[in-house]
């Protein structure tokens, strides 16, 4: 595609890297058939080809309108574009940096402005979200549906593993998670410490950046990039072995730390060390896989709906991992239809377009439900918590799956 970018953007970094994106896009359109706000709305604006087309708009100097902003805001940042797209378009970074833009450009109404604005200064502060999460979960009955979708019924962690090891690896321990579902990390850590691993928690670090930069605070979501740098550089010097992510809409962005902090010479290199380390939890476990059938004898025996979230199958392109170590384990694993695409949670997307976002969870819950499932299992706590408010079948993350298995045979 041929491009000609306003002066105002033209020799920027991020007009260098739009306009890189820009002319790889050969409009063919083929992204279209697996988007699924395309699919729902049947609009070309709300899907990737013209989502593209706007953002090329403003960039050659059009004045962006509030129909722009609306139709970047419909955008899942799902990814699944990206997977289909032949010409390999970075369509997320190019949706980040047209956001931005528009955002500049497009003054957003005062409720907008506090959503927003609530979202981003409330979700990355655990000081602050974990004692409202824990003050919902105490009058959850009397919370309305809406709000009771937001908050999951009370968890209890279980207990950490206090064992040391010589082999070390770090854990973030995310900004939301903790306080929605506690288990999770200490599941990870008890599996670990049953294959001889240590997984260490660096205090100072918190939220992974996604929640302010994906909603256009680009500085202050690389400022809690760079605050967990410099929380796991020393940890890092001292041995360990790799930063290992829970959640894997996490994990999608501290992979993206190195090119996010490129620019940045003060942390350009170790961002870039800290996303070479970053592993989902599903790229280690084959490593122990034999361990792993070992101990669980190959019997869990449960028939398990698998959804593998976006961050993980189109943002880090992982896919069949986790299915490989659950078959392993002896969990009847079942894919189902359109599992390609995104539930609705898509981090904030769901309290900011609640309606599309609905429309996503009962569509995929009912393709999940149709495998007939004990259980279904994904790897991300928004889409953990978004599924589980339209099913009363157990939505749990893979891990808690082994982990339970781990601890009834030890
Ligand atoms: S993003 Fe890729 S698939 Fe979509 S129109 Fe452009 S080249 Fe075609
Ligand atoms: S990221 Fe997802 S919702 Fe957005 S354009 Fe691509 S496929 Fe559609």
């Amino acid at each position: 595609m041929q491009t000609n970018l306003a002066d105002f953007i033209k020799h920027t970094r991020e007009g260098e890297e739009a306009d890189a994106i820009l002319r790889k896009c050969v409009h063919c359109g083929f992204c279209t058939a697996t988007c699924p706000t395309y699919q729902l709305l049947g609009d070309e604006l709300d899907g990737p080809r013209g989502r593209i087309y706007l953002i090329k708009q403003v960039l050659e100097g059009k004045q962006a309108t509030a129909k722009t902003q609306l139709h970047l805001d419909r955008c899942l940042t799902c990814r699944n574009c990206e997977t289909t797209c032949p010409s390999g378009v970075q369509y997320g970074r190019l949706v980040d940096i047209g956001r931005k833009i528009v955002e500049d450009q497009v003054p957003r109404s005062l409720p907008q402005r506090i959503a927003r604005t609530a979202l981003k200064e409330a979700l990355p502060r655990k000081w602050l979200f974990t004692p409202a999460m824990k003050a919902g979960q105490l009058v959850r009955p009397l919370l309305s549906k809406a709000l009771q979708n937001k908050v999951p019924a009370r968890q209890e962690a279980g207990i950490w593993p206090v064992r040391r090891h010589a082999r070390k690896m770090l854990l973030l321990d995310g900004c939301v998670q903790p306080a929605m579902a506690p288990n999770i990390n200490a599941a990870a850590a008890r599996v670990f410490d049953a294959l001889g691993v240590q997984l260490v928690i660096a205090p100072k670090a918190g939220c992974c950046g996604a929640i302010r930069y994906h909603l256009n605070d680009h500085d202050g979501g690389l400022d809690d990039m760079r605050r967990n740098i410099d929380a796991w550089w020393p940890l890092v010097q001292a041995g360990a072995e790799a930063i290992v992510m829970t959640a894997s809409g996490c994990g999608v962005t501290v992979k993206e730390y190195g090119h996010l902090l490129a620019h940045d010479a003060a942390y350009a290199a170790k961002a870039k060390r800290i996303s070479e380390m970053t592993k989902d939890l599903s790229e280690l476990l084959p490593d122990f896989e034999s361990e792993l059938q070992n101990k669980l004898g190959g019997k869990i025996g449960k028939r398990v709906a698998w959804h593998p979230p976006c961050t993980l199958q189109h943002g880090q392109q992982i896919r069949g991992k986790v299915e490989s170590i659950l078959r392993a384990a002896g969990v009847d694993v079942q894919l189902c239809a359109d599992s390609h695409l995104c539930c609705g949670s898509a981090g904030t997307y769901s309290v900011l377009q609640p309606e599309l976002s609905y429309q996503l969870r009962d569509n995929k819950l009912a393709n999940l439900q149709a495998t007939g499932p004990d259980m279904i299992v994904s790897a991300n706590i928004g889409c953990l918590t978004h599924l589980q408010s339209g099913t009363r079948t157990p939505v749990k993350h893979w891990i808690e799956l082994i982990d339970g298995a781990l601890s009834r045979n030890a």
